[in-house]
């Protein structure tokens, strides 16, 4: 990464972080920070993803949102695959700048989920009850806006990974 896409280190001081204008995001000890991400248009809550420094920098310049993959250990533009890519209208951070608000709007299926859902928090659960007995989640805004299976497996077969066998 060049230094160009390095953010300033966060410094000890507690009101130039929450009441200064330098963005100086504050990475946890793997070097990631949480971004939440809400559709800029029915401010729905679609996604908790994380950044590392160079997801975080290239959003910054390019509008588009990155994210560091935990699951595949690399850096990923969101909808490289499924087209569901998201631009963001806003990106704000928070009072210790140890989290990030993305407002977005997606293109494609609009889908935020690999599911092919809008919002990843397509399911409930349920309150009042003891945990204890087994809780059930309850789907709700569960309506998949695409196949993820046929857009996945298109995806793959495009990269030519796709297993003949499969
Ligand atoms: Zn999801």
């Amino acid at each position: 990464m060049s230094n160009a896409a390095r953010f300033p280190a966060p410094g000890g001081n507690k009101t130039e972080s929450e009441e200064g204008t330098v963005f100086a995001p504050r990475f946890d000890a793997e070097g990631l920070v949480p971004v939440v991400a809400t559709s800029a248009r029915t401010g729905e809550v679609l996604m908790l993803a994380y950044m590392n420094e160079e997801a975080l920098a290239r959003t910054v310049e390019t509008g588009e949102a990155h994210y560091w993959s935990r699951s595949r250990g690399r850096l990923w533009r969101k909808g490289e695959e499924s087209g569901n890519t998201q631009r963001v209208v806003e990106m704000r951070t928070d009072c210790d700048q140890d989290a990030i608000w993305l407002k977005v709007e997606a293109a494609g299926a609009d889908a935020a989920c690999h599911t092919g859902r809008r919002t990843c928090f397509y399911r409930a659960v349920p309150l009042g009850v003891a945990p204890g007995g087994g809780v059930s989640l309850r789907f709700v805004d569960s309506e998949r806006q695409f196949d993820p299976e046929a857009v996945y497996r298109h995806a793959d077969a495009a990269k030519g990974t796709l297993k003949s066998s499969e």
